[in-house]
């Protein structure tokens, strides 16, 4: 059996116990195991802090870029065999194991062009500066400097190289070292992706770093200059956050956790017009794709209250053309959930939801899946729910079922309700809303627009180029309010914040001209 190993202090690290088996979701058949017993994290962190962190800040932005970029070309041209082992770690279909890949070569190609646009600087300035005296000699103006810590970054099991590479893209470029943890259960991915990383060797000693199994004591040692940024389930997320050296030293601490996006469908489109095919493509989308283990999938379809039959008619007919199975056969277009685990909780989750919403399509319970044997496999069929009370339907607004899983709720057909009614589950990623008139758009966000970090505007001019209100762009904000973790990654050069400091620096303006800070 495979036995992963972490990267730190620039060497592999084998454990020899306490070892958490890794399963193939499709035959539960265990495949490898992982531990980081054997990390000495004291000397990891020291190392890529001590080592990393100054060899990247004396890089300019273009050099860093070029790191990102030769990371893009080293995974893409591994693009394959990264595919078949997605498909044996995770059981996803080749479609979504391109999902996950393309995303984390995609995002570092972005943000290496990003970093070349920067050119040579090792900073920037954020403003165009101010006058501070009586005289424009005396200035000031905000430069963004890299943090001199370390960044550590936990990641969850859905996307193992996307989750991976899009954090460290955004902390390289900003001229911060890297220690990634990934969820477990599917950290064979992120294993290999970093073996290619390091293999490819162009990244400075120190500058990253990867813990399979435990992250042990390492969080512990966080302090004032270092960077968290978690990516998982909100209850994790409450456990880790509170650490008291985190809160004592002011830590930044970023979280991306889970959410129970929506999808709005505005009164009285045209069945014939594209915004109407575009709504139902999505939403079908959103529950198959990657079996529903997305943190941006939809969780909840408001649709008005008139209009329900029909788009449950047709959401029921798309949804049972799903064939649910091993990815190796070549007719099934959807997999297992990742774990034992999940499978508990989606069965669980939809018996929570059943109480308050009405199970109108799928038994939310496990079914076998096509070229698997009976009773094998943690295969869960797509489960569409109907509530037509949802202001009574609590459980819908506050409990994530993390699979193909999704309730239509009705709403009275006025977008300031369904906006409302959105934010019932207390901050979302995304949001999506179906409308061809800027009046319902203006309507939307005067009533609520901001209880999600995205809003996906689809309407018949843009429907031909829309990927999917799941589909994260490194140029866009990741991140929502509340429920969703309160954080922000991504969104271009924005997605540096995190990783740099803002210093207000004032002075002689020639000399801070002369100093490339003014
Ligand atoms: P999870 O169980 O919360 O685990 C997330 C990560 O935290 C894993 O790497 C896990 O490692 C680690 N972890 C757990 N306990 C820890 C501890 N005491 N110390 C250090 N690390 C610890 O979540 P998941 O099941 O992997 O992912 C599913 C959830 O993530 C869903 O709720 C989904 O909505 C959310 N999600 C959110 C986003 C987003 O961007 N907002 C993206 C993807 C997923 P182990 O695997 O080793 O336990």
């Amino acid at each position: 059996m495979k036995t992963l190993r972490s990267y730190v202090q620039g060497r592999w690290v084998q454990a020899d116990s306490d070892f958490v088996p890794l399963h193939n979701p499709c035959t539960e058949e265990p495949i490898a195991q992982a531990s980081s017993r054997g990390v000495d994290f004291g000397a990891a962190y020291d190392h890529a802090r001590d080592k990393g962190g100054p060899a990247l800040r004396e890089m300019s932005f273009a050099q860093r870029g070029e790191l990102l970029s030769s990371m893009s070309k080293a995974l893409y041209a591994k693009r394959e065999e990264l595919i078949e082992l997605s498909r044996l770690n995770t059981g996803v279909t080749r479609k979504d194991a391109k999902f996950d890949l393309d995303g984390a070569t995609f995002t570092l190609s972005y943000y290496g062009k990003l970093g070349a646009s920067l050119g040579d600087r090792r900073w920037f300035a954020e403003d165009e500066g101010a006058q501070l005296g009586r005289s424009p000699r005396f200035w000031g103006r905000h430069l963004r400097l890299p943090r001199g810590g370390v960044a550590v970054h936990v990641n969850a099991f859905n996307f193992p190289a996307w989750g991976l590479a899009e954090k460290a893209a955004c902390a390289i470029l900003a001229g911060m070292p890297v220690i990634s943890k990934p969820a477990t259960s599917s950290a064979w991915v992120a294993e290999r992706c970093a073996e290619i990383l390091v293999e490819a060797g162009t990244l400075p000693d120190g500058a990253f770093s990867l813990i399979c199994g435990s992250t042990g004591d390492l969080l512990r040692r966080l302090g004032e200059y270092d960077v968290f940024a978690f990516t998982g389930s909100a209850d994790t997320a409450l456990r880790l956050r509170g650490q008291p050296n985190l809160l004592a030293a002011n830590t930044r601490v970023n979280i991306e956790a889970d959410s129970l996006n929506a999808a709005v469908l505005a009164p009285g489109l045209d069945r014939d017009g594209e915004t109407w095919n575009v709504f139902l493509r999505d939403v079908e989308r959103e529950i198959i794709q990657k079996s529903g283990q997305k943190c941006t999938a939809v969780r909840r379809i408001f649709v008005p209250r008139d209009e329900l039959d029909e788009v449950q008619a047709a959401l029921c007919e798309r949804l049972s053309g799903a064939a649910v199975g091993d990815p190796r056969d070549p007719d099934v277009t959807m997999g297992p959930l990742a774990t034992e685990r999940q499978l508990h909780d989606a069965v669980e989750g939809v018996k929570k939801l059943a109480g308050d919403a009405e199970i109108v399509h799928g038994s939310g319970q496990r079914v076998d899946g096509r070229g698997t044997p009976p009773g094998k496999g943690w295969f869960f069929a797509p489960t569409l729910l109907r509530s037509e009370d949802p202001s009574g339907a609590d459980m819908v607004h506050r409990h994530e079922v993390f699979g193909p899983v999704s309730t239509l709720c009705a709403y009275s057909g006025d977008l300031g309700d369904a906006a409302e009614a959105v934010g019932w589950a207390r901050g979302t990623l995304v949001t999506s809303l179906y409308v061809d008139h800027p009046e319902g758009l203006v309507e939307y966000l005067t009533a609520g627009g901001a209880t999600s970090g995205r809003l996906y505007v689809a309407s018949k001019k843009v429907a031909p180029q829309l990927p999917g209100s799941g589909t994260t762009l490194p140029a866009m904000l990741h991140g929502g309010p509340g429920r969703a973790g309160g954080g922000e990654e991504l969104g271009g050069i924005s997605g540096l914040l995190l990783y740099q400091q803002r210093v207000a620096v004032t002075g002689d303006r020639a000399l801070l001209d002369r100093a490339g800070a003014a």
